[in-house]
């Protein structure tokens, strides 16, 4: 039977009903679903490899003599690694198995046995190994592939083997069926392939599944032309989803406002300080934004304490001087507080109403401010989560500012935004955005930069130490206590896992308050009531106690300027760009600050060399594109509220270069043609609504 691209997977040649319900669970349902299942890896058949041509890494198969087998226990422990020597004539590599299938096993090697070995070439410490190879004697009837074999993700039932054969039989029959021009078919134009150097997508597909002889490592690592074009297109519809959205955006019609700055100018007169260039600019980019008939949709990326609430609160003034409310959402309800108490402080004697909405509030303080916002007796509403509520509405609601953005998911901050007609949406972050996700996850969004933090600001002095040197940061806390500061010490977590042999936040508490007796120790944790954190965070801000044991609570946006150190427990615990966000709680003074980060006594030495990164710098983005690198997208991200797409090939750390070009591209083409309507882009149309759906209906009309 002649296959299509769209033919469902039993009809291939020797996919049975049982094997296309196992290729089903993994998505794979057409023939072409089966053209984009890419290799997770080559194994490198070709014979003449040799011990000394390894490099970490390679998969490889080999031949070589054993020269000698032994055994030894690791540390003091009662596992037995067994160690199996190989050697050819211009190199030997040890074989490292830390379990053994059954006892005796390895003596079937003796010296001299030939063997082929076929496995993963590991650096360890310094010296190349492998780690459970594959190992078996030679045979001599033996068939040996001199190939650059595709290796498949396999799951039960269905091994790598199996997929590879499969994949090319499909491949063949693909070929040989005339009614279907392969070379036709590719939804990237011809014209952009050419410009790009992109080569034709079956014939890309076809080498990635049946690599050339004489690939060489540069598309093992997928870094050959054929692997770019696969990964130039996954990008490309993103981005040119991403660039629809944002002219499609331009399109809708926002609250009409003029630049009025009468009371932004009271306020900047109020201040003790003058506003840093990078504020001053951030604020212009706002203004302008906001002026325009269209609805705003500007990030605001800013290291932590570098003033972007007081923009934030600038651009509601502008608001509500043209007579419109604002509503500023955030994480937390200490978040809200703060910002409540902070835009009340600013904004007094300028006859503004604000009003705070938690979950915490009794039913009918609720339903109060319910009605005076509909009434529009509320100018800036300052609130959680408890503002999406569908029983929240505005009278006319034309600001939008949701701080810690990150902190919510892609769907809250729309359910906000559908809150107005169009209003114009600021979102603010204190965790810098490698730019590979602020071109992808936040592609359709316009980004401010605040990367200058206000003067008079010290450096934080950062250490790396462990449990053991405990007795000697807390003397150094308590000398800083004796000078009137206050400090932080943060555990990750609440309660004692059992498994986990964690600091407990409470329990700590109790032996910090017997370590500092002359001092007052606050406990601030997840499991406590809102108003009793809310509590606890006014008694700290108002100097009540001298030192905060807390949990990861404290993480967004607290701003207590007299404390200035910052202790972490259990720092490896964390990612980077947490332990940046809980460092910037400090140095929000004029106090030389310190943040010690100390490490568990179990710590792996990655583990302790990713902390040091937090030695070296203080710049946020820095830190971020390092996390970024360690952790991979998915757990940078957070899963609940990533927004990540899912690519089959393409690597956002690996590829940025080529997410880039896509993007020029793709944007490239939208600006010339928003609604790409020109005969030449018919095609990109089609195959838009087609990877996008309606989502890009929406935008593109
Ligand atoms: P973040 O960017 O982390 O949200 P905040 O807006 O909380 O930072 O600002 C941190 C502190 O810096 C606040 O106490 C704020 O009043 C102060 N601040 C803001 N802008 C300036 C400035 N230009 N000069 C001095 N201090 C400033
Ligand atoms: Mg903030």
């Amino acid at each position: 039977m002649a296959l299509y691209l769209d033919t469902p997977l039993q009809f291939v040649k020797g996919v049975g009903p049982r094997l296309s319900e196992i290729l089903g669970k993994k998505g794979l349902r057409q023939v072409g679903d089966l053209m984009e299942f890419y290799p997770r890896t080559y194994e490198d058949r070709r014979a003449a490899r040799s011990i000394s041509s390894l490099q970490p890494g390679d998969v490889v198969s080999l031949t070589a003599k054993v020269l000698k087998v032994s055994s030894y226990n690791l540390g003091r422990s009662r596992r037995k690694i067994y160690d199996v020597l190989i050697a050819d004539d211009a190199g030997r590599i040890h074989c490292k198995y830390f379990r053994v299938p059954y006892k005796g096993y390895f003596e079937r090697f003796s010296h001299g046995t030939e063997v082929r070995v076929i496995g993963k070439v590991i650096l360890y410490r310094g010296k190349l190994e492998f780690h459970h190879p594959d190992i078996h004697e030679v045979r001599k009837d033996e068939v040996v592939e001199d190939e650059l074999l595709p290796i498949y993700p396999e799951t039960e039932g269905l091994s790598s083997t199996k997929l590879r054969k499969i994949i090319s039989k499909a491949m063949v029959d693909l070929k040989s069926n005339s009614s279907i021009d392969l070379q036709a078919m590719d939804p990237l134009p011809q014209r952009i392939r050419d410009r790009e150097k992109l080569p034709n997508r079956f014939e890309a597909l076809k080498f990635i599944h049946q690599p050339p002889k004489e690939a060489g490592r540069s598309f093992i690592e997928g870094k050959s032309d054929y692997h770019r074009r696969i990964i130039f297109e996954e990008f490309f519809w993103l981005e040119l989803f991403l660039a629809a959205k944002r002219m499609g955006l331009k399109r809708d019609k926002a609250p009409a406002m003029k630049k009025l700055l009468e009371k932004v100018d009271k306020l900047k007169a109020s201040l003790p300080f003058e506003l840093t260039g990078a504020q001053k600019n951030c604020f212009a980019e706002i203004l302008e934004d906001i002026s325009k008939p269209h609805p705003m949709h500007r990030m605001v990326q800013g290291d932590v304490g570098s003033g972007k609430t007081l923009v934030a609160l600038m651009s509601c003034l502008v608001a509500i001087e043209n007579g419109y409310q604002a509503a500023v959402m955030v994480p937390t309800e200490i978040l809200a507080e703060q910002h409540f108490k902070n835009s009340n402080e600013l904004f007094k004697s300028m006859g503004i109403r604000i009003e705070l909405l938690t979950g915490s509030m009794k039913a009918s303080e609720k339903n109060k401010i319910l009605e005076e916002l509909v009434r529009g007796d509320i100018d800036l509403i300052v609130g959680t989560h408890s503002l999406i509520q569908d029983q929240v509405e505005f009278k006319n609601l034309a600001l939008v500012v949701i701080d810690e953005q990150h902190r919510f998911g892609v769907e809250q901050r729309h359910k906000l935004k559908q809150k107005g007609i169009s209003p114009h949406l600021l979102l603010m972050t204190a965790t810098p955005i490698p730019r590979t996700l602020a071109m992808t996850v936040y592609g359709d969004l316009d980004v401010s930069i605040i990367n200058e933090r206000p003067k008079g600001r010290q450096p934080i002095l950062t250490r790396v130490t462990y449990e053991s040197r405990r007795p000697k940061v807390f003397d150094f806390v308590e000398k800083q206590l004796a000078k009137g500061r206050q400090a932080y010490v943060v555990y990750p977590l609440v309660e004692e896992s059992e498994k986990i042999e964690l600091k407990n936040a409470m329990e700590e508490h109790r032996i910090l308050c017997e370590r500092f007796t002359d001092y007052r120790v606050g406990l601030l944790h997840g499991k406590m009531k809102a108003h009793e954190k809310d509590e606890v965070m006014g008694q700290f801000r108002a100097g009540d106690f001298d030192i905060l044991v807390s949990t990861t609570v404290i993480e967004v946006g607290v701003d207590v300027p007299n404390a200035n150190i910052m202790v972490i427990e259990h720092a490896e615990r964390f990612g980077l760009s947490q332990l940046h966000q809980l460092r910037g709680r400090v140095g929000r003074g004029s106090h030389r600050s310190y943040c010690v980060l100390v490490l568990g006594k179990a710590v792996s030495k990655e583990s302790a060399e990713r902390c040091r990164i937090m030695e070296q710098s203080e710049d946020g983005f820095k830190i971020s594109e390092a996390d970024l690198e360690i952790r991979g997208p998915g757990e940078f991200m957070g899963a609940r509220q990533s927004g990540l797409p899912g690519f089959k090939m393409a690597n956002l750390v690996r590829d940025f270069d080529i997410l880039k070009q896509a993007r020029k591209v793709a944007f490239e083409i939208l600006q010339s043609d928003p609604q790409l309507k020109r005969p030449e882009n018919r095609a990109i149309r089609e195959e838009l609504l087609k990877t996008q759906g309606n989502k890009a209906l929406a935008f593109i009309g």
